[in-house]
């Protein structure tokens, strides 16, 4: 065992321990996983690419169970878009896949890394989330194993409790083995895109609710460094796949290198080095000077844009820059996305931005998106928004941040809001538990007693926001 002990973090690198991996790339690979543990007494922490931001995909001093060897597509019905697939397959050989007869992931995130089983995990949601859901409703079946080994497929028609209760329980009550999905039928590789520029908090978030109903996506980017009358101010993007006879050469718009992202900078610069030019950039004032530069440009000659855009370009724009997160080094960084109903969202947003510019912390990057409710377990999906905010860990103001985030919580869980656990690392586990009025919290306790009585299956998150 002690030679598998490796340093694992959270995709922020601001937290991490070191744990016992085992990297299985067949059934059997998790068995013998669950055993080992077994044996020695540990508890598993379960993995996919690790793209959560925090603690949700490792657990110090446990084993830690990768999945993303567990890759292969098990069949494809192109006719019908619907995949079969072990729970490491990622997004990007999902969309790869799909695109060439015409299909699309219903429900796509930021990046393309994630695996099939810890989206299903955290039940991700897109910049379509308002229109299609989260993932989880795009599923209509899933083998798992349970922490006693056994094995049962679960589907929605037949299981359909059960179901709703293991997607969005963040890895705690079994191991996904299997999935199928149904993807998106699309007519072109391309969006029509629209960009549209917002003075201030109140007019990003009416002119998103105007959008939400006539455009497929709705996505927003705030300046957190802007206050006053200037508070919230940023640009909104919204996108609608081209209907059928739109794109005069949807086979080229449609084949995976049309949609492939450009290996360089104007042409130039290896996109693999990009981040090392904006490092000099990563303090308060470089930041203040890109959010600014940035609002400049799009409230001026990029105002009321519409253009057309591929769809990997659009979905996967943190894909543009890679180890763009290292600017953040040596801290790491973090994020907290909270969810808060319409008719409060403005007021707690705007608490949550003053908050940050008082703490003399705010966030290097904010996006905001407009989300519905869905009905799983333990959904953090509402009827309203939701504001992602990054902040980079100052060496030595580490308890500062984590403080400060505690802050913007309360009056997410006072208005009625949620927290997404996949960003999350410094939530204060009173104030999460208390976003749950209606029993979720003791059903899903009543299901960990009798599914996984010993707490085998554990991550850091569960045990900081849950079990201790
Ligand atoms: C740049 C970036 C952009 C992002 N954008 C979005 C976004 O737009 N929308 C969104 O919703 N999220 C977004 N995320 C978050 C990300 O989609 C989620 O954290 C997702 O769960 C990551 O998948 P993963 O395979 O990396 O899982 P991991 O992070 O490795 O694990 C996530 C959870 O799944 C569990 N798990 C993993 N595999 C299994 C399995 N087979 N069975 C059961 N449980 C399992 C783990 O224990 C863990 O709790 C983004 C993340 C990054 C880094």
């Amino acid at each position: 065992m002690k030679d598998r002990l490796e340093w694992v973090e959270g995709w922020g690198m601001a937290v991490g321990g070191a744990g016992y991996v085992f990297r299985p790339t067949g059934p059997d690979g998790v068995a013998e996983a669950l055993e080992a543990a077994g044996a020695e007494g540990l508890p598993v922490a379960l993995r996919g690419a690790g793209c959560s931001y925090g603690d949700a995909a490792y657990r110090p001093e446990s084993v830690v169970l990768d999945l993303s060897g567990l890759n292969r597509v098990l069949a494809w019905e192109p006719q019908m878009g619907v995949v079969d697939v072990e729970p490491g397959v990622s997004l990007a050989t999902l969309w790869r896949m799909g695109i060439a007869d015409g299909w699309w992931p219903a429900v796509v995130t930021g990046t393309m890394e994630p695996t099939v089983g810890g989206m299903l995990a955290m039940n991700v949601h897109g910049k379509n989330n308002w229109q299609r859901g989260t993932i989880g409703e795009h599923c209509s079946d899933f083998d798992i194993v349970l922490a006693n080994g056994e094995a049962r497929t679960v589907s929605r028609e037949e299981d359909g409790e059960f179901f709703h209760e293991v997607i969005g329980s963040f890895g705690q009550l079994g191991i996904i083995t299997r999935a199928r999905l149904q993807m998106k039928k699309v007519h072109s590789g391309m969006l029509e895109v629209k960009a549209v520029s917002a003075p201030n908090l109140e007019a990003m978030l009416s002119l998103s609710e105007d959008a939400k109903d006539k455009w497929e996506y709705v996505v927003g980017w705030i300046d957190s460094f802007a206050g006053g009358r200037n508070l919230g101010r940023g640009l909104l993007h919204f996108a609608r796949h081209l209907e059928e006879g739109e794109d005069p050469d949807p086979k080229s718009s449609l084949g995976a290198k049309g949609q492939d992202l450009p290996g360089t900078f104007f042409g130039v610069v290896p996109k693999g080095l990009m981040w090392r030019f904006l490092k000099p950039f990563t303090n308060r004032p470089g930041m203040r000077a890109i959010n600014l530069a940035k609002y400049g440009v799009g409230s001026t000659i990029g105002d009321e844009k519409v253009y057309r855009q591929s769809l990997a370009a659009f979905s996967f724009l943190l894909d543009y820059l890679p180890n763009w997160k290292n600017i953040y080094l040596p801290g790491g960084l973090i994020q907290h996305q909270s969810f808060v109903p319409v008719d409060r969202a403005e007021e707690v947003f705007r608490d949550q931005l003053e908050i940050c510019r008082e703490h003399g912390m705010p966030s290097f990057l904010a996006v905001l998106k407009r989300h519905r409710p869905d009905p799983f377990l333990m959904s953090h999906g509402v009827d309203g928004f939701s504001l992602a905010l990054d902040f980079p860990v100052p060496v030595g103001r580490r308890e500062d941040l984590w403080k400060m985030v505690h802050s913007i919580a309360v009056p997410v869980a006072a208005a009625g809001g949620r927290f997404y656990p996949a960003k999350d690392a410094a939530l204060p586990a009173d104030v999460y538990r208390s976003t749950f009025r209606d029993g979720q919290l003791e059903r899903f306790a009543e299901l960990k007693a009798r599914l996984d009585p010993e707490r085998i299956l554990r991550s850091g998150l569960a045990d900081r926001l849950i079990y201790d």
